[in-house]
């Protein structure tokens, strides 16, 4: 009920919504994605590199301060101890393995904050493959770290020049390239987003996490299903992979948190559960935020990786399906939570995290219950917002 239909949807969610130019690539993924992905050979060199590389399985990590602080029980799912210090590698990881599977000698992927044009960069270096990462002109100047840590990599960082030079217009110049180089190139997306396949493909490389969780939490209280499991949302390809195998399992509460920015209603906000409606966006039917005739509002957030003016499709389902539950978080709200974590617990998480965090103020839970919270990513990134936020 929560999964891909074999045309792409997610209830009235999802699809694959692409120029005509574009049909020979995201057929070719249609045909052979699930083939090479559960072949038994695939998954040996997945789940070793995973391992070895990656450094998984992440801990799942009983946070006792922060347990006593809000009276209930928080377990941190550790993706900030990934390799290159977030859940997006395990993505990047998967889809270079199905690229070249599939006879691909080069790699185009599209950044925002630059955490998955990073994650991209790496495992291109790691199979000696050409990279181009497409990122807007604006963010290339926001977060110059990751933009040296690609180049670093050996990645070529291409700046988009139109729109509003940020995420969305990288998004397009990607698919733009592609459109134009289609034979020998992959396009690696960054989350749960894009045209069928790519959602329900990330969305598998990304359920490691709860698959880990499951084991995991089993070992700890002999239970393998939490109370809850709550993660942010971007596009939402962590969320996707903590939920993802409790989606079934309808006795798990799902909390999904976007970011309110400013407000929800500030007109500053990403919070697209709330504020968008139903439309097309880089190649899928998916709730977005826009104007009433369709233009694309740009979002905002204090976390670079929660600016997305939509959402995955298949948080658009479980949104309409109300199987997950949606809150959001606003800069304020995030940088606090955030802090609390570093001081009761030692770990400074990424913005995006901390809007994670922030729904320990505003929900009580019960002493019993066990949260399972997904730690997206690690907030060394972050330091410069936090200085100038803390003073
Ligand atoms: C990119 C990123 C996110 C948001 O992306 P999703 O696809 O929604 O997971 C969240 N946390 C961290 C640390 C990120 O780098």
């Amino acid at each position: 009920m929560f999964q891909v239909n074999e045309k792409g949807f997610y209830g009235k969610f999802g699809g694959a919504y692409i120029p005509e130019m574009l049909y020979p690539n995201i057929e070719e993924l249609q045909q052979n994605y699930l083939k090479i992905i559960n072949a038994e050979s695939f998954q040996k060199e997945f789940r070793q590199m995973l391992k070895d590389y990656v450094g998984r399985p992440s801990p799942l990590y009983y946070a006792q301060r922060l347990s006593e602080r809000y009276q209930t029980n928080i377990y941190l799912k550790r993706e900030d101890l990934n390799h290159t210090g977030a859940h997006k590698v395990n993505n990047t990881l998967g889809q270079i393995l199905l690229a070249k599977k599939l006879g691909k000698e080069k790699i185009i992927a599209e950044t925002g904050a630059g955490q998955h044009g990073v994650a991209t960069a790496t495992v291109c270096a790691l199979m000696g493959m050409p990279c181009i990462v497409y990122m807007g002109a604006i963010d290339i100047e926001r977060q110059k770290p990751n933009v040296q840590r690609m180049k670093l990599l050996g990645a070529e960082v291409r700046p988009a020049r139109s729109g509003s030079q940020t995420l969305k217009d990288a998004t397009n110049e990607a698919m733009r390239h592609w459109i134009g180089d289609p034979k020998g190139t992959h396009y690696i997306i960054g989350s749960v987003v894009g045209p069928h396949p790519y959602p329900d493909m990330v969305a598998r490389f990304q359920a490691v996490i709860s698959e880990e969780t499951k084991w995991q939490l089993q070992e700890k209280t002999g239970k393998e299903n939490p109370d809850y499991v709550i993660a942010c949302v971007g596009g939402g390809s962590n969320a996707m992979g903590a939920f993802f195998h409790y989606l079934d399992d309808t006795d798990v509460k799902l909390i999904a948190v976007e970011a309110a920015g400013l407000g929800i209603n500030s007109g500053e906000s990403a919070a697209t559960s709330v504020l968008g409606k139903s439309g097309i966006l880089h190649g899928s039917k998916t709730l977005l935020m826009q104007t009433p005739d369709g233009q694309v509002i740009e979002p905002y957030s204090i976390s670079a990786g929660l600016d997305y003016p939509g959402i995955g499709p298949v948080h658009a389902h479980l949104y309409d399906t109300q199987r997950a539950i949606f809150e959001n978080a606003t800069d304020d709200e995030a940088m606090a939570a955030g802090k609390v974590l570093c001081e009761l617990e030692g770990i400074i998480p990424a913005i995006e995290t901390a809007h994670a965090l922030a729904v320990l103020e505003k929900i009580k839970f019960n002493p019993s219950d066990n949260l399972i919270i997904c730690l997206s990513g690690r907030g060394d990134k972050d330091l410069a917002t936090y200085m100038k936020y803390y003073g």
